[in-house]
């Protein structure tokens, strides 16, 4: 009995995180291309998920309550609330903001709750440039990889991130070529003495900002390559 309400509530889950899955892929991606609200792209996506079978968040219980910023001030509060000399003097003294508690019953009420917040909330989702998950680029709409560690590395996909894809675009690029061939023909000049170490390395600083300029468009490809030849 429990394998099967085990193996019920898998595919319940799984059927479920699928549709979470393609909502924000139709309503809540940052950089999907499309004129409708965010509420019209929801209604597109009902209509389609009529097709299979209805999707309908249902909230769980939620409660308003006030919270003071300061944990500590927790007893003082509840008891001016529940105190006979309540005085204005004294709720002056307590800064007090909104907040909801939901109590979900289940594990779909659960996620039914984000589905809700993320719809309502407007929150938008990006695709990590470097693992392709979905993210929350909070605060800075521009960023593009997210903030888990990544595959083989103890650093994150933001960290590495911009770096493997300037190498990937580096190494498909008509600069970095004639800079990468240049750098290991100069390179080599080190172990037949004809230069120095510290020549090398002056050079290669120079040849890297040169590099540089010609990706900015400051300098075009034939100026570097004859600057190279040099
Ligand atoms: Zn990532």
């Amino acid at each position: 009995m429990d394998f099967h309400l085990t193996t019920h509530m898998w595919f319940v889950l799984r059927d479920l995180q699928e549709k979470i899955f393609k909502l924000i892929d139709e309503c809540l991606n940052i950089d999907l291309d499309s004129e409708l609200t965010i509420e019209q792209r929801y209604v597109k996506f009902l209509n389609e998920d009529s097709k299979m079978s209805a999707f309908i968040p249902k909230m769980p219980t939620t409660q308003l309550i006030v919270m003071p910023h300061d944990n500590s001030q927790i007893d003082n509060l509840n008891n001016l609330i529940a105190s006979a000399d309540f005085t204005e003097n004294k709720v002056k003294d307590i800064q007090v903001s909104f907040v909801e508690i939901a109590t979900p019953e289940t594990t779909l009420e659960y996620m039914y709750y984000f589905v809700n917040y993320f719809l309502t909330n407007k929150i938008l989702f990006r695709k990590c440039k470097n693992c392709n998950r979905y993210f929350i680029p909070l605060n800075n709409l521009g960023i593009e990889y997210c903030n888990r560690p990544a595959e083989n590395s103890t650093k994150t996909c933001r960290e590495i991130g911009p770096v493997r894809v300037y190498q990937e675009k580096a190494f498909d690029n008509p600069v970095s070529k004639l800079y990468n061939r240049a750098y290991k023909k100069r390179f080599a000049r080190i172990k037949y003495k004809l230069i120095t170490k510290d020549d090398f390395s002056v050079w290669a600083e120079y040849a890297r900002e040169m590099r540089d300029k010609c990706f900015r468009g400051e300098i075009t490809l034939e100026e570097f390559e004859n600057w190279l030849d040099e």
